[in-house]
């Protein structure tokens, strides 16, 4: 058979295109943050992940045209090599001093990354624990290193718990031999539902069975802990949590990830991870946007105040309504529909009452928890809220889900 024969046999983006209600790549013809042009319409922005409001702040915009007047527009290079400038160390450092780290490393993407680090981390003999619904890179890390340690056939390498069940996942934990080397590897805020890992306990069971441990800040860094500092700060727990990575894609408005960690471990993943050494640094812009990002998340901390009492609002707005809406203090609300049909008819509704959330249907949630994941940013004024609250409420009733 023809290897595009699946690609022709695909159809499922084509039937739901045809439906009138997919809600994937939409164009964004202008974005102010909070509102949103697309198809030549304002729209709500309740959907992104610009969690204090910065993509449109004028002097992260300012940093990054300054950068690119100063260092032109790539780096043409790897980290490695050719590819570092001044403004990536200055990062590096200013990001490991703020999360209370020895050092820190830069990545091009959050996603390369989790994917970067941990198969040069976890090798033969040695074991990765994984929550069940961790994100789609650390997913990808896993697969790299089940690729390189299948080659010595140690298939029980790869163990993964039932999602943020510490009990299972001393369980599983506990089969292992205690001697051999362990990356407990978990979201710190789960991204679909905003949930945030049990870590004190995860940190407990780490220490009892000689684990160390990686938590992925993507959705926690200027949103949870002191300052914005994440779920290790959150738990008071800097100290013990041996690795946390983040992405400059959602708080830090820009692009590209980071990992903070002992100056061994760093250095060790600097000269190792294949992510890094063969992929072009961060650009120019990127770096200076997050560098102002971090400027502005460090003297302005009621942006977070004010990000988290906007999610608050709308969870306990939605709530109100009769939406099945998680619980958790994170900026990520997510109402679940449990159906994929009504949760596309519902989406394209909100859509067209004018407010972007994000459908999320199978394969990429479980069958029953297909849902409306709404987050939110520090720049989201009350009347944004209402409005959204308003279409939610109006769609809701019309398709019975509420
Ligand atoms: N980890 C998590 C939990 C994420 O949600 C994301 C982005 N959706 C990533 C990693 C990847 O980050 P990036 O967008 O920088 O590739």
């Amino acid at each position: 058979m023809d290897l595009f024969e699946k690609c022709r046999m695909f159809t499922r983006a084509d039937e739901t295109r045809e439906k009138g209600y997919y809600p994937y790549f939409h164009a964004i013809e202008e974005s102010e943050g909070p509102v949103v042009m697309i198809e030549g319409r304002k729209v709500i922005m309740a959907g992104s992940n610009n969690y204090l409001g910065l993509t449109a702040h004028p002097k992260v915009k300012e940093a990054s045209i300054n950068a690119i007047k100063k260092y032109g527009t790539g780096c043409s290079g790897s980290r490695y090599l050719t590819g570092t400038l001044d403004i990536h160390v200055e990062l590096e450092k200013r990001l490991a001093k703020f999360m209370g780290k020895e050092d820190c490393l830069l990545f091009s993407t959050g996603f390369q990354t989790a994917q970067g680090i941990i198969p040069v981390l976890v090798q033969k003999g040695e074991y990765i624990v994984s929550d069940k619904d961790n994100h789609a890179s650390i997913v990808a890390g896993i697969l790299v290193a089940g690729g390189m340690l299948s080659y010595s056939s140690d298939t029980q390498s790869l163990v993964r718990y039932k999602h943020n069940d510490m009990k299972h996942l001393e369980f599983v934990i506990s089969q292992l031999p205690l001697e051999e080397g362990k990356l407990i590897v978990s979201d710190g805020v789960f991204s679909t539902s905003g949930e945030i890992v049990n870590l004190p306990e995860l940190i407990r069971i780490a220490r009892k069975y000689n684990a160390r441990v990686m938590i992925d800040d993507a959705h926690a860094v200027g949103v949870i802990g002191v300052g914005g500092r994440g779920t290790a700060s959150h738990y008071n727990l800097v100290k013990e949590c041996d690795l946390t990575m983040g992405t400059f894609s959602k708080t830090f408005a820009s692009l590209g990830g980071f990992v903070v960690g002992d100056h061994k471990v760093i250095d060790y993943l600097k000269h190792s991870a294949p992510a890094l050494i063969f992929s072009a640094s961060p650009t120019p812009a990127s770096v200076a946007a997050a560098l102002a990002a971090l400027d502005i998340l460090e003297q302005e901390p009621e942006r977070i105040e004010k990000l988290m009492n906007n999610a608050r609002m709308m969870r306990k707005g939605l709530k109100e309504m009769g939406y099945h809406v998680n619980d958790y203090d994170s900026a990520v609300v997510s109402a679940i529909i449990g159906d994929t049909e009504k949760t596309l008819i519902m989406w394209k509704a909100l859509f067209d009452e004018g407010v972007f959330v994000n459908a999320f249907i199978r394969p990429g949630v479980p069958p029953g928890m297909e849902m409306l994941r709404t987050s939110y940013m520090a720049t989201h004024e009350k009347e944004h809220l209402e409005k959204i609250l308003d279409a939610f409420k109006k769609v809701g009733k019309s398709v019975g889900a509420i």
